[in-house]
């Protein structure tokens, strides 16, 4: 007979929330109930959200992720970090995105890399709300493929010259700080990553208008024009800027996927609502066969990516907590991937379900489902489209030979 030891310890299995967890998930509540209305009107309007900022800011959910000894950071774990994300992102993927990019995307990425003057100097204005951090990777030209950027910098008198253009970057006009991805001029290898000063001579941004979705998010288009970036703000060892940029995305996939499970869960009660209380004929709706089809679906999908998502936590908390050795950084990054890949695709199904649950209604841009629906295809797109995440997946079975790009 097998002894005990040679089975994985089940036990360790917890679903259940913590005390310090509900409490958080108190706090995050109270604020996405407070950004509702200004989120509904901003939506329809078709204004950037920016009161989303000192409504996280004053619920201190804006150092959540940030290690206690900086601001007002919280350093909670990452199983919390997505159950709170999940939260925001029944609110729309505007605030959820707004919440990955700033904190998983940006802050996880300053705290691996930074240096401790620039913890003090620009992660802790941002665990205050006082300052918003973009991640300026993609450009007109390199997309999925992060490593044929043209981005270039050249040094001179101690300091980084960078020019280019960077796109579709999310928080581009509100942020303070960008962190930009760069190669030494005339190269293709030895990229850089450096945290750029909005304020700085040379550099412009200019907002993305008429989105299918994310209408409350600002997406910018970023020109650089040989703007100077003192050597303290390069941010990672020179030539390493790659790994930099690889790293933030696997931590801001994981942002994604739980907002993407909040848009799930909030096109799942939508629907609920509605099936128990509209009526047809004389019948409420939810009596109607191809309507509990849609809410079935859509409850399995909801509770498989979230599954996915927290069980990606789980395992990125594992390998930061006991030490950053490859082997199980490739796993995480898999797990991130298939987490993602799975919660955007539920809520885009999702949305596309509740909108058919609600119908002629569910098409109007003041209901909701109807905003998850242009937002959540969005979500195929970006930190990675599907198509590449795929290829991500497969990879981590195939091995690394096998990839379409280096
Ligand atoms: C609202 C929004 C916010 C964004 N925010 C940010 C941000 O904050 N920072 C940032 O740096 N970027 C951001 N992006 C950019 C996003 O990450 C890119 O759009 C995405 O990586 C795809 O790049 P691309 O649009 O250039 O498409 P391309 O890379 O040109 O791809 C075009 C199509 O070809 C497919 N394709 C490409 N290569 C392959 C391949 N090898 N195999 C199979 N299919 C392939 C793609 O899946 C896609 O369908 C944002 C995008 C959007 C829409």
């Amino acid at each position: 007979m097998a002894s005990k030891d040679e089975f994985v310890d089940l036990s360790t299995m917890d679903f259940d929330i913590s005390d310090a967890q509900a409490a958080l998930l108190e706090r995050v509540d109270k604020a996405c109930k407070e950004i509702r209305p200004i989120e509904d009107k901003c939506y329809l309007e078709d204004r950037i959200d920016t009161q989303i900022i000192p409504i996280f800011a004053k619920a201190g959910l804006l150092g959540l992720v940030v290690p206690r000894e900086y601001g007002v950071g919280q350093g909670v774990d990452a199983v919390t970090y997505a159950l709170a994300a999940e939260r925001i992102g029944q609110e729309g993927l505007g605030p959820a995105a707004f919440f990955s990019v700033h904190t998983a995307l940006c802050q996880m990425t300053l705290a691996r890399w930074g240096t401790e003057e620039q913890k003090q100097r620009i992660l802790i204005p941002a665990t205050k709300g006082d300052s918003i951090l973009a991640f300026g990777l993609t450009e007109p030209s390199a997309g999925s493929d992060p490593a044929s950027l043209t981005t270039s910098f050249e040094e001179k008198e101690g300091k980084f010259i960078v020019s280019g253009q960077k796109t579709w970057i999310s928080l581009g006009s509100t942020a303070k700080w960008v962190l930009v991805f760069a190669y030494p001029r005339g190269k293709k290898d030895g990229m850089c990553a450096f945290l750029v000063d909005t304020e700085s001579e040379g550099f412009e941004a200019e907002r993305i208008k008429d989105k299918l979705g994310l209408r409350t998010s600002d997406t910018s288009t970023l020109y650089l024009d040989r703007v100077e970036v003192p050597r303290e703000d390069l941010l990672g060892p020179q030539g390493k800027g790659l790994a930099v940029a690889l790293s933030g995305l696997m931590d801001g996939r994981l942002g994604v996927a739980a907002g993407c499970v909040g848009v799930a869960h909030d096109c799942l009660d939508e629907s609920l609502r509605c099936a128990g209380k509209r009526s047809e004929n004389g019948e409420l709706v939810g009596n109607i066969q191809s309507i509990q089809k849609h809410v079935g679906l859509m409850s399995m999908n909801l509770e498989a990516a979230r599954l996915l998502t927290l069980r990606a936590a789980y395992m990125k908390q594992r390998y930061e907590d006991h030490g950053e050795d490859k082997e199980s950084r490739d796993a995480v990054d898999v797990a991130t991937t298939k987490a993602k890949y799975f919660a955007s695709n539920a809520a885009l199904d999702a949305a596309d379900r509740g909108t058919q649950v609600l119908n002629a209604a569910g098409l109007s841009m003041e209901n909701r489902c109807a905003r998850h629906f242009a937002d959540a295809r969005v979500s195929i797109i970006f930190e990675g489209t599907n198509e590449i995440l795929e290829q991500k997946i497969a990879l981590g079975l195939l091995g690394k030979n096998f990839g379409a790009y280096s």
